[in-house]
């Protein structure tokens, strides 16, 4: 059965990042709520539209919007090579209904890895971050590229930053984060899924960790 891997973490923690690298590593499809909504508000379609302002002010987006967007996203035909969820779920309701989409399609959860970052550094790290139109992620201060202004990876020049990576609405995040998110850890310790990595070291310590426990659980 194809893997199903939610990562969960409060707004800087690495999800992303990390998702990237175990889609190259596992050969997984990263499915980020974020990244959905952005591409709505982007394109301007209604729920892009009711999301926008409620993204800028870091609070979660209504889980009827959000969990439209990932239905249409999981009814595409690449996610049959197994899947890892990048802020999603969020709530309650979110992995409620993700359990009924699951069993619908006969497929169950292969682990939820909590990614343990102090919140204090979230700020920073948060705060500094930029992307390549290619998806590459660099930071200000912990990850500039080798030469300035153009990505390593693809050469590009056009770089971008999300309107809701600033201090004061990180701040909004993580308190979203920790009144509405962190009570998933539970759920799914409780649905005895749940894995835990220190996510406050090398990114590619952590890219380790995280393949040991996919493969752990994979096997
Ligand atoms: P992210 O890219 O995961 O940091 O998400 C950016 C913003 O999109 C969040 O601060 C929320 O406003 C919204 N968002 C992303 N995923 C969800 C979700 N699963 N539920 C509710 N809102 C979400």
């Amino acid at each position: 059965m194809a893997a199903v891997v939610i990562l969960l973490g409060p707004p800087g923690a690495g999800k992303g990042t990390q998702a990237r690298m175990l889609e190259e590593d596992f050969g997984l499809i990263q499915l980020s709520t974020g990244d959905l909504l952005r591409a709505a508000v982007a394109a301007g379609t209604e729920a892009g539209k009711k999301a926008k302002a409620v993204m800028e002010a870091g609070q979660l987006v209504s889980d009827d919007i959000v969990l439209a967007i990932l239905r249409d996203r999981m009814a595409q035909p690449d996610v049959s090579k197994g899947i890892i969820l990048d802020g999603f779920p969020r709530t309650a309701g979110q992995a409620a209904a993700l359990d009924t989409l699951l069993a619908e399609t006969g497929q169950k959860i292969t682990a939820a890895i909590s990614l343990e970052v102090d919140d204090e550094a979230m700020v920073g790290r948060v705060s500094g971050r930029y992307t390549c139109a290619c998806g590459e992620g660099y930071h200000d201060e912990f990850k500039q590229p080798a030469t300035a202004g153009v990505c390593d990876k693809c050469g590009g020049t056009t770089f971008k930053r999300r309107a809701d990576d600033n201090a004061e609405t990180v701040r909004e995040r993580l308190k979203a984060y920790h009144a509405q998110t962190a009570p998933l850890i539970a759920y799914y310790d409780g649905k005895a899924v749940l894995e835990r990595i220190d996510a406050m070291g090398r990114i590619a310590d952590i890219r380790a960790g995280l393949g040991r426990i996919i493969a752990g659980v994979s096997a």
